[in-house]
């Protein structure tokens, strides 16, 4: 980019920058141009992640405002989430506000857990109580935290979006687009040792990589320096109770990463 913008063009990405800002994206990254001669594959599976380059150099070196995420500044994670949480506001970013949500469902747990569920969307239950995992799939997640020597109160536990969406139907994707910089963002300030995606959304949204379930699970991946686990969302698992055997090993996993002890029963 020239160190000298086009007076309309810096307007118009001035204006960008605002509008992402709007939508709780503060980070910006550039993607180097792919050499002519690339074959590797193009399908979204297959793609390697390129190594990600912050564009705001770039940017204020042509004299453009990038402002820091309203958290940048507060080290307490606890007033990083209040920060978060407000600039969330009541949110009228996605259709799901007028399709029928009481209120957002934001997170709840320890600011400073070292493990940290995501689910998919909050249900009927989350959408009154304003918690994630509070219904019968919540009851198997305590569940499965039990097993792992834990108690709710020390993990986190979010969702990928936080408006229930009607009738409990899967989150469409430009809804996950639009709400996940903020759990991104809850990320960053939580600073969890292991993350566990419950479920092919979590697991989908997160990597950016469409596989099915059984490719995702059984090991380890990097997302943006932390280590990701991928299990089966506990909603699924109450239709198909032979697969908590299958969950019990993904948290072991989870365990020996954290060094956790490991006791002899699984999840029932
Ligand atoms: N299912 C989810 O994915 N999240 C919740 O909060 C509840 C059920």
């Amino acid at each position: 980019m020239p160190r000298t913008l086009d007076p309309q063009l810096k307007r118009a990405l001035a204006e960008r920058i605002r509008f992402y800002n709007e939508l709780g994206i503060y980070d910006f990254y550039r993607q180097e141009p792919r050499s002519s001669d690339d074959s590797s594959p193009t399908q979204p599976e297959m793609r390697e992640e390129m190594p990600r380059k912050s564009a705001v150099p770039v940017l204020e070196e042509a004299g453009l405002f990038v402002p820091a995420k309203p958290e940048a500044s507060v080290s307490d994670p606890i007033e990083g989430l209040r920060v978060i949480r407000e600039d969330i506001g009541d949110c009228t970013r996605c259709r799901l506000h007028k399709q029928g949500r009481k209120q957002i469902v934001f997170g709840v747990g320890n600011p400073n857990a070292d493990l940290m569920f995501i689910g998919e969307a909050p249900g009927a239950d989350e959408d009154e109580q304003g918690e994630p995992f509070v219904g019968r799939a919540g009851q198997l997640l305590n569940n499965m935290i039990k097993a792992m020597g834990l108690r709710r109160e020390d993990v986190y536990i979010a969702n990928i979006i936080k408006c229930r969406p009607p009738g409990n139907r899967t989150p469409e994707r430009d809804e996950c687009d639009t709400c996940s910089p903020f759990l991104m963002r809850q990320i960053e300030v939580i600073k969890p040792k292991a993350i566990v995606a419950l479920g092919a959304v979590a697991a989908k949204t997160l990597l950016a990589i469409n596989a099915p379930m059984s490719e995702f699970r059984g090991r380890w991946y990097d997302f943006r320096g932390t280590k990701l686990a991928v299990t089966y969302h506990p909603a699924f698992l109450l239709r198909d109770p032979r697969q908590k055997k299958e969950t019990w090993k993904d948290l072991q996993m989870v365990m020996r990463e954290l060094g956790l002890p490991m006791p002899a029963k699984g999840v029932e």
